[in-house]
């Protein structure tokens, strides 16, 4: 799981998705990701977060 942050506008959307895998630090008003290896299990709320995000700019690496 990465994020560019020099894509991500801050949109908070992935956080609604999987708020678990993504953080938001209001200082620098990017996403942080808490979970770079996500289980199994959230993939699916990782990937739609990956296909919602607005700026495109997450990215989940197929193991
Ligand atoms: S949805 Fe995309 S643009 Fe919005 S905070 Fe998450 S990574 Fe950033």
């Amino acid at each position: 799981m990465s994020a560019d942050l020099g894509l991500c506008q801050g949109h908070q959307m992935c956080q609604g998705e999987a708020p678990d895998v993504f953080g938001f630090d209001d200082a620098t008003d990017r996403v942080v990701v808490l979970d770079e290896h996500p289980d199994e299990s959230r993939r699916r709320d990782v990937k739609a977060a990956v296909q919602y995000c607005p700026a495109m700019a997450l990215a989940l690496e197929e193991e």
